[in-house]
């Protein structure tokens, strides 16, 4: 975005009230967050294909399942301590971390009874996750007979429209699973609930004992808007938004990544894969969305300038450029996203590996170019190149697209059409249009991959 020190003099004298209009814009932007297809959709579907291709993971020994109290039965000292260290850390890098009340720490030794709820109340998670020991199915595969686990056991999301294609594979302690399996299915469980109503104002028991204070943006009262926060990053804002929008700074996958990145290295060390695996998984979840550009950048496609010119006139009484602003962003991140859910789940029910968006998660060809992943990766790496990625995806969107999905201030994306597959609308477009929107999402699903493999490389080495 462009930016200049003496714009910053001039915008210095904005009015508060400018301010407060600038910070509104912001907030009616990420209101959009609320809805639940807002993040790359279904996780799994990308990691089965990302780590096919790594033969440490792929060909690894299956690994015995075991029940999270059973884990945390055998380990709890060792967890006790790792979660100090933690907390010591995310206080040290995680700019604006929010500390965790020392009434959370995990406790080695308390009663075993509550040692499950105390263990996600130190996590800071939503208490009301079965975690139950399943698998996701590939799409068009059905689970073993008898062994159906209802996908209401899966998330605590009840939205009334949602009929989940996903079918679960319900798993018993002591049986065998490939640790491919296990990252993938783990990979898709940070949008079944886990960081959902965790904010104080969000009318939950838990979220007013957390300490995360009032939700920096999005609607609290809407159940999926609470989980973004955790799900997006920006980092890479000029100063002049984050001085009208400081709340932009309140986004946490950082913490979230190193926390789980931590369990999965104990869990791995201390003998339990399947633990070590599943956390690896959550870890993943962060890493992946901060490669989707609308996760990286909050106004795709709308320069500094024009947007606080946007702003200006806005407050001169004329809203229609403000309102268009944030319709066009929000039908684009979604459009996006629909686009490459029904185009994988697709070409899973085909059975067609051979689809550009599979075959660019399988591509290794940039992997050997990226630095091992390090703490500063997500940031400086992952979210960074989602942002430097954010004008072009909006540019190629617009190309791509037709302009009634993407540009049209009257349509709302899966509201006008609430089942809109934008993968089959694609297919009645020009050649050049479907072309365009392959290249786009086959380059976005190539850092999907590449960033994958990346972060699972840090704890697959021995
Ligand atoms: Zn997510």
């Amino acid at each position: 975005m462009f930016y200049s020190p003496r714009m910053s003099i001039r915008f210095a004298g904005m009015s508060p009230t400018s301010w407060r209009r600038v910070r509104w814009l912001m907030c009616a932007v990420l209101m959009g967050t609320s809805t639940p297809s807002f993040a790359w959709s279904d996780h799994t579907l990308g990691t089965w294909q990302a780590l096919a291709v790594m033969p440490a993971i792929a060909q690894a020994p299956a690994v015995t399942v075991e029940s999270l109290d059973s884990f945390l039965a055998a380990e709890d000292s060792g967890l006790a301590k790792l979660l100090v260290q933690e907390e010591e850390w995310d206080q040290h890098n995680v700019p604006d971390y929010p500390p965790r009340p020392q009434a959370l720490q995990f406790q080695a030794d308390g009663p075993a009874a509550t040692r499950r709820q105390r263990f996600m109340t130190a996590l800071r998670i939503n208490p009301n996750c079965e975690l139950a020991l399943f698998l996701q199915m590939r799409p068009g595969t059905p689970p073993p007979p008898g062994s159906e686990l209802p996908w209401t056991e899966v998330t605590t999301l009840r939205h009334d429209n949602t009929v989940r294609n996903d079918r679960f594979e319900r798993l018993q302690q002591g049986e065998s699973v490939a640790v491919l399996e296990v990252i993938a299915t783990a990979s898709g469980e940070p949008d079944d609930g886990l960081d959902i109503g965790l904010w104080e104002d969000n009318g939950t028991p838990y979220g007013r004992t957390y300490g995360f204070g009032k939700q920096p943006f999005g609607d609290p009262a809407l159940e999926f808007s609470s989980q973004a926060p955790f799900h997006m990053g920006f980092y890479h804002e000029s100063p002049i938004i984050y001085k009208a929008a400081g709340f932009l700074r309140r986004t946490y996958p950082e913490y979230r990544i190193h926390l789980y990145q931590s369990l999965a290295k104990f869990a791995l060390q201390t003998r339990h894969p399947y633990w070590g695996w599943r956390f690896a998984g959550w870890a993943l979840h962060y890493v992946q969305d901060l490669t989707q550009p609308y996760h990286a950048t909050v106004l795709p496609g709308v320069s500094t300038v024009r947007m606080l010119w946007i702003n200006a006139v806005d407050i001169g009484g004329w809203h229609g450029p403000k309102e268009r602003a944030i319709r066009r962003v929000s039908n684009r991140h979604l459009a996006l996203e629909n686009y490459q859910y029904h185009r994988m789940r697709e070409a899973y029910l085909h059975n067609n590996p051979d689809d550009a968006l599979l075959r660019a998660l399988r591509d290794t060809s940039k992997d050997a170019a990226q630095a091992p992943w390090s703490d500063t990766t997500p940031r400086r790496v992952v979210s960074h190149q989602a942002h430097a990625w954010a004008e072009r995806t909006d540019r190629m969107l617009v190309q791509a697209v037709p302009a009634k999905y993407i540009s049209d201030p009257d349509y709302v994306f899966e509201q006008t059409e609430p089942d809109i597959d934008l993968a089959a609308v694609l297919k009645t477009v020009p050649k050049k249009m479907q072309d365009e929107m392959t290249q786009l999402v086959s380059a976005l699903m190539q850092h999907f991959g590449t960033q994958t493999r990346t972060f699972i490389t840090s704890l697959a080495e021995p």
